[in-house]
């Protein structure tokens, strides 16, 4: 067990900070122990959340708890501690020719970190959420005793823990199921919408496509409002004629903060030409990780946007006001002095009742990253009350500041006290 006392734990975000003790625990054993003796806490996976949902003065890291129990390349079932990253799991089970079924855009967090926000994909409509592929885990509750929880075992207890922002406890362990993959490479093809219209257009005519997610011109004006690119895939089916090893992505490194200066209208404006502008419409065979994970290719991106950090504002609203809202909610941002820098739009199939505390709704879902301003609060109070109104939520994972109601969750209604993050005191402060 180690124990670190640090200054100003962050997020990905970079903001908010607190200083936090953080002790990284080794065995299922330690972790009782720990949970035991402590009034509150919070676990933590890789951190790799935006705002303050890992993040508390007490904070248990599950880090070190990162074995590989059991793998059956046979029918591509996995059990792992809840520490282990998508990244070593890839690094195991590619070669035998399986994949997630479902995976973020990052593949450095932690399987407790996929649960604990019920991470969603580029494929919600056709596979769900983490959930949906889960068996079972193993949950470390607020007197040390360990339970196991399935969709047929304590029930109640493993839907709330999904999306539960760790607030039932600490997850210890997962079996979970992978898709089967012949190849290496995607076959991708990218539309070039000149409108809002045309973009959510493209979206339903191409359904039938797995993999759909678009980026969004936030700031194109006239008749260019809403332009974008829907990039669309399907896992290459020719099988590779050499055996698939997990290829180590090469990493290039921001090294430091760079000036609040850098992203500024006229930078933003320059990217988002040349992102539309540069898009390669004709269908094309691009590799997995750099389909999946092209943000982890640059470690510290984050720094991008200065020592003050960034918020990123991540809403999903109900399909029938999902055009409608979008442009209001574009609008909006057109008319503040803040400006988005990437943006990010799926859409999302049916959540399933039981998955309670799940994110994604069926509509559409749009991330936007500010950097940090003085006036970014003001907008987001502007953005949660479109959103409210529409019947649409936000995702807690990336919430920093937005309004106690918006993530539609309620920290009385499940969990246990015990287990609190800046983000759980919050929301049930109110305020
Ligand atoms: C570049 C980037 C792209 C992303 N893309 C997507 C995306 O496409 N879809 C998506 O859904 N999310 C996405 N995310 C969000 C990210 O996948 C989630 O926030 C994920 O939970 C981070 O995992 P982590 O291990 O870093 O968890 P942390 O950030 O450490 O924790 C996140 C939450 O999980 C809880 N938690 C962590 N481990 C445990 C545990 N063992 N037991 C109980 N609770 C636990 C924490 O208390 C906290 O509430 C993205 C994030 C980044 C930085």
């Amino acid at each position: 067990m180690k124990v670190e006392h640090v200054p100003r734990l962050r997020n990905w975000g970079n903001y908010p900070s607190v200083p936090a003790e953080v002790t990284t625990v080794e065995t299922a054993l330690e972790a009782a122990d720990f949970v035991r003796e402590n009034e509150t806490l919070i676990a933590r996976g890789n951190g790799k959340c935006y705002g303050d949902a890992a993040l508390g003065k007490t904070v248990l890291s599950t880090l070190q708890l990162r074995q590989i129990l059991d793998f059956d390349p046979q029918n591509g079932m996995i059990n792992c501690e809840s520490g282990v990253l998508l990244h070593d799991i890839l690094k195991r089970v590619v070669p035998f020719g399986w994949f997630f079924q479902v995976t973020p855009g990052i593949k450095n967090i932690s399987v407790g970190g996929a649960i604990a926000c019920d991470v969603h994909g580029k494929n919600h409509p056709t596979k769900g959420c983490f959930s949906e592929w889960l068996e079972s885990f193993e949950l470390l509750q607020s007197d040390g005793s360990i339970v196991h929880c399935s969709k047929t075992e304590n029930k109640s207890l493993f839907w709330q823990t999904c999306g539960g922002m760790g607030w039932t406890g600490v997850i210890l362990s997962a079996r979970f199921q992978l898709m089967p993959i012949q190849s290496l490479d995607m076959r991708q093809y990218a539309v070039q919408a000149p409108n809002l219209e045309h973009l959510f257009q493209a979206f339903e005519q191409h359904q039938h496509w797995t993999y759909a997610a678009a980026w969004v011109d936030t700031l194109a004006q006239g008749a260019a409002f809403g332009r974008g690119v829907l990039y669309l895939a399907e896992h290459w089916e020719v099988p590779d004629e050499q055996p698939m090893q997990y290829p180590a992505s090469p990493q290039k490194n921001v090294p430091f903060y760079a000036p609040s200066w850098i992203l500024n209208p006229l930078s933003i404006r320059i990217h988002n030409a040349m992102l539309f502008s540069g898009a390669k419409t004709a269908e094309q065979k691009v590799n997995l990780d750099r389909y999946f994970y092209p943000l982890d290719r640059i470690e510290n991106w984050n720094r991008m946007y200065g020592r003050r950090g960034f918020i990123q504002y991540q809403f999903c609203v109900p399909e029938r006001q999902a055009f409608d809202g979008m442009v209001q909610i574009l609008q909006t941002i057109r008319k503040s002095r803040d400006m988005p820098f990437l943006s990010v739009l799926k859409r999302h199939g049916e959540r399933p009742e039981s998955a309670i505390n799940s994110f994604p709704t069926k509509g559409y879902s749009l991330a936007l990253d500010f950097p940090r301003t003085k006036t970014i609060f003001e907008l987001v109070a502007q953005l949660d009350e479109i959103v409210w109104q529409l019947g649409g939520k936000i995702y807690l994972a990336k919430d920093a500041c937005s309004a106690p109601k918006m993530g539609r969750i309620d920290p009385k209604g499940f969990g246990d006290p015990k287990f609190s993050s800046l983000l759980r005191e919050r929301i049930s402060s109110g305020k």
